[in-house]
């Protein structure tokens, strides 16, 4: 069996995959912050990740997948103070924290379901986990890579940069990180600005807080996946994987702790999906174009010409190599979305094909025949070449035309031989669902379905005209469950997509 070969950001190089314990792998995911709604940019890593566990699978490999629920509200922006968005957005909207948290945890998993993601093995929430915390740090501070200052812990950067690489996964250089310069307001408790928080002592405003032996306060946001990833996988596991944006300071932090802790780094292997742009310009609120995920399915974004399906948005993404930069444009989603229905299609054609029996197989159109062979049998050799799905839809894209020419008759089953033929119906379906994960989406296209939904849209605008909100959210809400986002046009009229 061919190898598999990752591309390992630690050492930038592209390895063989030898796991750790023969046919099982471990591999951990950074997963969503629960301050708010999921976006297009949160799609790609776990969807990415999704494709990987899958392959996984396929390779016949048990897998536990542990992806995370960062819900403690407390996460670090780059240049910027650790602050607890959670506890200030639901002062805001004057909610219970927890509250918000499993709102947009719902919303999360409803979307992912909508991508078709398999659920992970395991899903711990960092709020769970806040003992496993404690006890990390309290053994990073014996070692002696951590200090106490008011309340709060931070990790010596310093301290353990003299003996260890600080800076080697995202390729910092650590002098640069070292900077002595301290806030000009003198509030800064580190002793560098490279340290950073592994407890935080809460101001008096904070809401999330937990007892501990140095404050009453919230665990930093690194110690929660190293506290969870070393529960669930050990201190030392195959993969752990995340968006680039992760690499500092979170998991150049992890890595730190794990090592100290642990007494060594927590993965043999760190795999990093590249960013979404959108029009060539980063996703961030300072150019108003974050699209959410419900933005997205149901077209309601100023940038957005239409509504894209969940699995036009899946089939977008794994276009392109999860290493490369994807530029977000509605000409490269509509090119998706007709490339996914001629995929699919080219699927269903094939299913139909299969069950017709009584074909006399002779194989003797031997050219077409090595055809079929050589792009069914690439498609492992791309997957083994760190999930090249780019390359995988490519050979998939390569065998449609000949699919659709048995449909039309211009290819005779006749000429395939039965091993040829019977390859391409199972590797065609197994890749396009099993590997890929697409699903056909034809729930819009019911007469039955439409007329249904416009029952409800019709009552639920009696319910509005008579101030009734209650049943007018209510239909709203209910419809969501089930995948159906209505939209309130401009005009009064009300359309709706399936999510
Ligand atoms: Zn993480």
């Amino acid at each position: 069996m061919a190898q598999l070969k990752v591309l390992n950001s630690y050492s930038r190089k592209k390895e063989v995959f030898e796991p750790i314990t023969p046919g099982h792998v471990g591999i951990y995911v950074c997963g969503p912050t629960v301050s708010g709604e999921s976006h297009l940019g949160h799609a790609r890593p776990y969807i990415t990740f999704d494709v990987i566990y899958r392959y996984f699978i396929h390779l016949g490999y048990k897998v536990r997948y542990v992806r995370n629920i960062t819900d403690a509200g407390h996460f670090e922006e780059e240049g910027r103070d650790p602050e607890d968005k959670i506890s200030k957005k639901a002062i805001l909207e004057k909610l219970e924290p927890m509250e918000l948290v499993q709102k947009y945890t719902n919303l999360f998993h409803w979307a992912m379901h909508q991508f078709n993601c398999i659920d992970p093995s395991i899903e711990p929430t960092a709020t769970g986990h806040i003992v496993e915390q404690i006890e990390m740090i309290k053994k990073i501070l014996e070692s002696g890579y951590a200090y106490e200052v008011n309340g709060s812990v931070y990790f010596d950067v310093k301290k353990y940069a003299e003996k260890y690489e600080y800076g080697k996964l995202s390729g910092r250089i650590i002098d640069d990180l070292l900077e002595t310069t301290r806030d000009l307001e003198g509030q800064d408790e580190k002793r560098n600005k490279a340290d950073f928080a592994l407890w935080k002592k809460a101001p008096p405003e904070h809401i999330m807080r937990w007892a501990s032996p140095w404050s009453e306060g919230f665990p930093g946001w690194h110690i929660e996946c190293s506290a969870m990833s070393t529960k669930y996988l050990g201190s030392r596991f195959d993969i752990h994987g995340g968006g680039m944006d992760l690499l500092f300071p979170h998991h150049e932090s992890e890595i730190a702790q794990s090592t100290i802790c642990n007494h060594e780094a927590p993965a043999n292997y760190w795999l990093h999906n590249n960013m979404i742009t959108i029009n060539g310009k980063k996703m961030g609120k300072s150019y108003n174009n974050v699209i959410t995920l419900t933005q997205m399915f149901s077209g309601n974004h100023p940038m957005l010409e239409k509504a894209y399906s969940p699995m036009t948005v899946r089939f977008f993404i794994l276009q392109t190599h999860y290493r490369s930069t994807l530029d977000f444009s509605n000409e490269a989603l509509l090119a998706a979305e007709k490339g996914l229905r001629r995929l699919m299609e080219a699927l269903e054609t094939l299913q139909k094909i299969q069950q017709s029996n009584g074909v006399d197989f002779t194989g003797k159109n031997i050219e077409l025949n090595k055809k079929v062979e050589s792009l069914l049998g690439e498609l492992d050799d791309f997957m083994n070449d760190d999930f090249n799905t780019a390359k995988v839809l490519a050979n998939l894209f390569d065998l449609v035309p000949i699919i659709n020419s048995i449909k039309d008759k211009h290819i005779s089953l006749h000429e395939f031989s039965k091993p040829t033929f019977s390859l391409l119906s199972e590797k065609f379906k197994t890749y396009v669902e099993d590997v890929l994960g697409l699903r056909s989406e034809q729930l819009g296209n019911s007469g039955m379905l439409n007329g249904t939904i416009q029952l409800l849209i019709d009552i639920r605008k009696e319910a509005k005209s008579k101030k009734d909100y209650a049943t007018s959210d209510k239909i709203r809400h209910q419809l969501q469950q089930y995948g159906i986002l209505l939209k309130d046009e401009k005009d009064g009229s009300v359309s709706w997509t399936t999510a």
